[in-house]
């Protein structure tokens, strides 16, 4: 047995209650979670202060100065040990209200000592209590040149009780250390440690704990953090292997009559070169044995949906069904309108297949499907039910990633007995190196340029104040012909956060935007479902001018007329979210405006979005923001990932190792794809117990 995997209770000077509140509070089990139980910060004993320099503002400091005078002073509760202690700048007071009479033993009047606490000021005089004691001898002034780091660790008061402050766990963790050290096997190839000068990984451990010096700790930390990383993408990279090890492809030998005929005659634009050459990723995959999982990054309005239709009109060239699936009834038929529009009249059987599709009409479906005519199927998670089956389904589109969990994806793979390849599209640009981990098994394509000609929205942000000029930008507008989205964070209003309630703000618009001249859409999710659709749709329709709403709209609506996105209280909105909404509009020939209103009050995360906002349109520029504000862990999607359990390692603030770790281990995968080299072999025993358990459902 590994030794790490000891329970924590057999850990000499732990024992059963101190092991019953390591577990309760820190989650600490075994000897290996001790020793990943890592400090939080580290309190630098390589500096001294002199007495006349310490202030209350300071942290943790130590001093050297000699005790001359100590004194049991009070009763009872009150009873403590005041003790002055002198360098050659002035005088400081120490005290202890426990231990009393051990330290008054102890101390010794006369005696320079190493005192170290976290100092206080009282009557303008320098204090500490419970200060640490070190008698300064000479073997300790040899030693005063190389005292280092001290580790602080996390505790909690239940801890404390069982004196496991930090100091206590301190002492368990060295404990552990000395003991089993040797235990600490390496688990990297020799090879990559020596490639990328990483410290070992006994001495890591050892150091990130107890570090030599500050040299030492940040090479500590860059090693155990490359290890996270590396077991990470070996999994992620593992898992691709396999799937393409073990899933044959259809190989799509042609590109025919359908793709040239579109290419050539239909396509309404040129292709920008973003698009081409996603076309030509998607192609080279398609070419190959192997089933394709592509995941297609890009902006609202860089054109995917072109790209996702070209690529099915090759599968149909093959003799191969394909099928779009989005999260949503409306974004289906809206997938459904513009793929019929592009493809026009009789070429190719497009078919719309959602909750609300009839049963007879259903039924004409499956047959249709079953025979094979039926070449292009759009819908919602309808079209993964049992009772939708295909004569051969060859390629599968999915929108809009977040919405679908695996489980649902693995359906569709099912459909056919070699599965079909797999593009999932979304709007949502995440950071490269979050893409590598989220979907880190995944190939990513990348629509990075948006359509020539297409006016970038103008984003601009209104204080309260300025209410005035975005009434007349929006009559403006409206007289130009053009429609306006209002946008509201929450329907009914929280007086803590003194939100703007949408009702009250519709109440407004209607003072302002006034029937019969005007129209008004207002929509949120207190309204019936029905009802919400008729407003959408008269807003859709251009029969309302305005649609005062919740977010409900953030998702894939398409209006082109609509000019104008308003986004009341738009610091309460996150960054990915202010950029969805903005999305909304830009999508016609004409400018568009996106105006962020905001109260005058703003926080610096605050302020950093909206200037963000105003400053790109840059999707991806804009997700490398919020992770920064953020964090991985509020970045929607992390919570699988393992991102998550990375305990010192971060992908927002360590990319560039991310992006160094993920080449290194597809260098190894590339060159050894069996990890049968002997220089391998370390990671060959790591692939058997990981591999367990592992199905082709469970890989994305
Ligand atoms: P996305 O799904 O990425 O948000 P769409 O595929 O819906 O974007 O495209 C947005 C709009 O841009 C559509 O009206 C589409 O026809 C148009 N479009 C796509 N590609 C081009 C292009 N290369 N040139 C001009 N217009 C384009
Ligand atoms: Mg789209």
């Amino acid at each position: 047995m590994n030794p790490f995997e000891t329970p924590i209770e057999y850990l000499k000077g732990v024992g059963a209650s101190r092991a019953e509140v390591l577990k309760k509070e820190l989650e600490i089990y075994t000897f290996d979670d001790l020793l990943r139980h890592f400090p939080y910060k580290y309190i630098d004993r390589t500096k001294f202060y002199k007495v006349r320099n310490i202030d209350a503002e300071l942290p943790y400091v130590q001093v050297i100065a000699r005790i001359t005078r100590k004194e049991i002073v009070g009763e009872k509760r009150t009873r403590r040990l005041v003790v002055q202690a002198q360098d050659d700048t002035g005088l400081i007071e120490l005290v202890w209200f426990q231990g009393v009479s051990w330290f008054d033993k102890n101390l010794q009047t006369g005696k320079a000592y190493i005192i170290f606490g976290k100092p206080t000021v009282f009557n303008g005089k320098p204090q500490m209590s419970h200060p640490e004691m070190e008698l300064y001898t000479t073997e300790t002034r040899q030693r005063k040149g190389n005292m280092t780091l001290q580790p602080a660790y996390n505790s909690t008061e239940k801890l404390k009780q069982f004196t496991l402050d930090s100091k206590g766990i301190q002492k368990l963790t060295a404990a552990l250390l000395e003991q089993h050290s040797k235990d600490i096997h390496e688990n990297i190839p020799s090879y990559i440690i020596e490639k990328y000068r990483l410290m070992g990984r006994q001495e890591a451990f050892k150091n990130i704990h107890f570090p030599d010096d500050t040299g030492k700790l940040n090479q500590a930390l860059h090693r155990l953090k490359f290890e996270e990383f590396f077991f990470l993408q070996f999994k992620l990279l593992k898992n691709k292997l396999h799937r393409t090890q073990k899933f044959k492809g259809n190989i799509f030998e042609t590109v025919g009559p359908y793709f040239n005929e579109f290419y050539h005659h239909k396509l309404p634009f040129g292709l920008t070169n973003a698009q081409k050459r996603v076309l030509k990723e998607i192609r080279i995959d398609t070419q190959r044995p192997i089933q394709m999982n592509r995941l297609l990054q890009g902006d609202v309005g860089s054109g995917k949906t072109v790209v996702a239709l070209m690529s099915m009109l090759i599968a149909i060239d093959n003799g191969f069904q394909t099928c779009m699936m989005a999260p949503t009834e409306i974004l289906a038929n809206q997938h459904f309108q513009t793929i019929k529009s592009l493809v026009g009249d009789n070429f190719v059987e497009v078919a719309l297949l959602t909750g609300s599709t009839k049963k007879k009409d259903r039924k004409i479906l499956h047959e249709r499907l079953l025979s094979g005519d039926l070449k292009i199927l759009i819908g919602t998670h309808a079209l993964i039910e049992d009772a939708v089956q295909y004569k051969n389904l060859g390629f599968v589109v999915i929108d809009e990633q977040h919405r679908f969990g695996v489980e649902q994806r693995a359906k569709l793979w099912r459909k056919n007995t070699v599965p079909p390849h797999v593009l999932v599209m979304t709007a949502t640009p995440i950071p490269r190196t979050l893409a590598m981990t989220l979907y880190g098994d995944l190939d990513v394509s990348v629509i990075d340029e948006l359509p020539a000609g297409r006016k970038p929205i103008q984003t601009v942000h209104f204080y309260e104040s300025q209410r005035l000029r975005m009434f007349g930008l929006m009559r403006e507008e409206i007289a130009r012909g053009r429609q306006v989205y209002v946008v509201y964070p929450l329907i009914q209003e929280s007086e803590k956060l003194d939100l703007k309630d949408l009702e009250q703000g519709a109440e407004v618009m209607r003072h302002e935007f006034p029937l019969p001249k005007y129209q008004l859409s207002v929509v949120h999710g207190k309204i019936p479902a029905a009802d919400k659709e008729f407003e959408m749709q008269r807003f859709i329709k251009g029969e309302t001018h305005i649609m005062v709403a919740t977010t409900v709209i953030e998702v894939g609506v398409n209006v082109p007329n609509a000019s104008v996105m308003i986004i009341e209280n738009a610091e309460r909105f996150g960054l990915s979210q202010l950029h969805q909404l903005r999305g909304r509009v830009g999508r016609g020939a004409e400018q568009s405006f996106c105006i962020l209103m905001s109260g005058n009050k703003l926080s610096y995360d605050g302020r950093v979005r909206l200037e963000t906002m105003v400053r790109t349109n840059n999707g991806f520029e804009i997700s490398e923001i919020d992770l920064q504000l953020r964090g991985p862990g509020n970045i929607e999607g992390t919570q699988q990932s393992g991102v998550l359990d990375l305990k010192v390692a971060n992908i927002a603030t360590d990319q560039e190792l991310l992006v160094e770790v993920r080449k290194c281990v597809e260098e190894i995968f590339s060159n050894d794809a069996g990890l049968a080299a002997p220089e391998n072999e370390i990671l060959r025993r790591d692939t058997i117990s990981r591999s367990e358990g592992l199905t082709w459902d469970k890989i994305s």
